[in-house]
């Protein structure tokens, strides 16, 4: 019995076009909304080179009947939607009839399928758009199609693609959200072999929150409300034991659709700020229930933007019911899970009382003062910086230098960052790094993403100095990291999450490392300070921090006096 159908012209026109196959992640979003479409409460995904060359996904759907398999390869052919009026209210996550179309154009697909209602499923290969056989065969209710050879016959889209691990950090963004929003559905995700997600199914969306991201139910608050028959919100908030470096676990869904939306996003987050310490970002899980007749998906070629009709109404309701949760007693506003180096280093920095803010520099922070750099001292500045005299250190975050007319201000902060950047390389390179040994493993929790890049870079984090293995599942040990890092667990998260493309290098990596140094922020008496001044000399790019900032300035009389308008 046939199902599917070409749409008629007038809704082809209306349709948002685009390209919808790009990369194997885009492939895989358009057939896991196949499988979930076709009320799929398994979804198996087999891939080899992160789907470059193999993409395969199995589900236990409805199937598709033997009259439609030749049907569903062609533009425009759905199941989904019928006439013009359909298109106001979309229920399905297709709707277009283009996925398998361009798939079947750019590719070699192996489609096997049976319904309930049939007593043999079928099997249809198709290689850039051509029918190669049509044949009965046995197989279980549901359908699996098997995409080889990506891109074979588009070398310059092929040429685009990504690392493997890249490829995968990309299907993992796009496959996570499906995963969270259809809780009640298995998925396994299978590379080279080797099973990076295992979701069974459950009941309780908590439940896979949890799991995948290896969070604590605990650190999570829930809340829902109605506006009116039209709006509802349900929204999972993480308390403060859940601080991101990046906005990667926000997720937000509207009629069990993921989507991005800028503006809702930045809502949420700006009720956050007070609670969170400065560029961290909090979990959380939106999913909005609207009518269908008030949105509109059909305006972004992979539907993921979506246009509301009463975006203000909703985003209303967002806030006050993300404000109105983490208000309440029970969401922890101290954190658990952060020791005192935490709060040490969110300390605010002027306080009546300066004794009180100074942070003592114990004999291991001092270390930066014994450091010894062997590159020569070259240019002008260098040698009048270094012929300067100390002045004095102006609130605790410049250090203050005369010479000649000029007055010298170095950044101390700056300057720690670039003295402990060099260091940080030149020993990783001469395999010196001073390595801190725990006395217990410091068990991380990783979410999937950041585990396949902690296997790509676990050699470079050694020859850095963080010898850390893997733990679990979910979860690496670290068992050293070098000795002049404060909180490595954080920066090993920032590592992994950091933004190292095209590849990850020492340089790279140590550039982040810096800014977990010891010392920046620390009260410096004249001694260190000069100190200071002399390491940053031997550095061999010493004016600017490894971020790009300046670490020295001059300031000359002349600027000055002109200032005073006395010239
Ligand atoms: P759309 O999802 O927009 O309808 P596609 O090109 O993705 O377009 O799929 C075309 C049709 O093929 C669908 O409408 C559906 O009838 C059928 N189909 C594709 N994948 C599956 C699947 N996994 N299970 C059942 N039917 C499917
Ligand atoms: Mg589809």
């Amino acid at each position: 019995m046939r199902n599917v159908q070409i749409l008629p012209e007038e809704v082809i026109k209306r349709i948002a076009a685009g390209e919808v196959i790009e990369r194997p992640s885009s492939a895989i979003k358009e057939l896991v909304e196949n499988s979930l479409d076709a009320n799929a409460d398994e979804i198996m995904i087999r891939l080899k080179r992160s789907g470059k060359t193999l993409i395969e996904i199995k589900d236990n759907g409805t199937g598709i009947d033997s009259d439609d398999l030749e049907t569903i390869f062609l533009r425009h052919a759905t199941s989904k939607i019928r006439n013009i009026d359909d298109l106001e209210m979309i229920k399905s996550l297709g709707f277009r009839g283009e996925a398998l179309y361009s798939l079947a154009s750019i590719s070699d697909i192996t489609l096997k399928s049976k319904t309930d209602l049939q007593e043999n499923g079928w099997e249809i290969n198709i290689r850039a758009n051509e029918k190669k056989h049509l044949k009965p065969i046995s197989c279980n209710k549901g359908t699996t199609i098997q995409i080889k050879e990506l891109f074979f016959n588009t070398p310059a889209r092929r040429k685009f693609l990504k690392s493997d691990t890249t490829e995968m950090k990309n299907i993992l963004n796009i496959l996570i959200p499906y995963c969270l929003t259809y809780f009640n559905c298995s998925f396994k995700l299978i590379n080279e072999e080797k099973t990076i997600i295992d979701l069974e199914k459950t009941d309780r969306k908590l439940s896979r929150i949890a799991k995948i991201f290896s969070l604590d139910p605990k650190n999570i608050t829930f809340t829902q409300a109605k506006l009116n028959e039209n709006i509802s919100a349900a929204i999972f908030l993480g308390d403060i034991n859940i601080q991101r470096t990046r906005k990667d676990l926000q997720f937000i869904m509207i009629n069990n659709r993921p989507i991005k939306n800028n503006s809702l996003t930045f809502h949420i987050n700006q009720i956050y700020q007070k609670m969170l310490s400065p560029n961290k970002y909090p979990f959380f899980c939106l999913d909005l229930e609207i009518n269908s007749q008030l949105i509109d998906v059909n305006t972004h070629p992979t539907k993921k933007e979506v246009r509301l009709t009463n975006e203000a109404e909703v985003t209303s309701l967002i806030r006050s019911l993300t404000k109105q949760a983490l208000s309440s007693s029970n969401v922890k506003k101290v954190p658990l899970i952060y020791n005192e180096k935490f709060f040490e280093r969110n300390q605010p920095t002027v306080n009546n009382s300066i004794e009180e803010n100074y942070q003592k520099i114990t004999e291991q922070e001092f270390d930066i003062f014994q450091k010894d750099f062997s590159q020569p001292l070259n240019n002008e500045f260098r040698k009048r910086l270094e012929n300067t005299q100390y002045i004095g250190i102006f609130i605790n975050k410049y250090i203050l230098f005369q010479h000649d007319n000029s007055l010298f201000i170095i950044d101390q902060h700056a300057a720690s960052e670039r003295i402990n950047y060099e260091d940080l390389l030149n020993k990783a390179n001469s395999n010196s790094v001073q390595r801190q040994y725990l006395l217990e493993p410091k068990i991380t929790n990783l979410t999937y993403q950041e585990t396949i890049v902690w296997e790509e870079f676990k050699d470079i984090l050694q020859t850095l100095g963080f010898e850390t293995t893997r733990w679990d599942k979910s979860s690496i040990a670290i068992h050293t990291h070098p000795d002049s890092i404060k909180n490595p667990e954080s920066l090993i998260k920032d590592i992994l999450n950091g933004d190292l493309k095209p590849e990850p290098n020492l340089e790279k990596i140590s550039r982040l490392a810096c800014r977990y140094s010891l010392m920046a922020g620390a009260y410096l008496n004249k001694e260190q300070a000069l100190i200071l001044k002399n390491n940053l000399l031997k550095c061999s790019e010493p004016f600017t921090c490894p971020h790009g900032r300046p670490t020295v300035i001059e300031i000359e009389e002349k600027f000055l006096e002109r200032q005073f308008l006395r010239n």
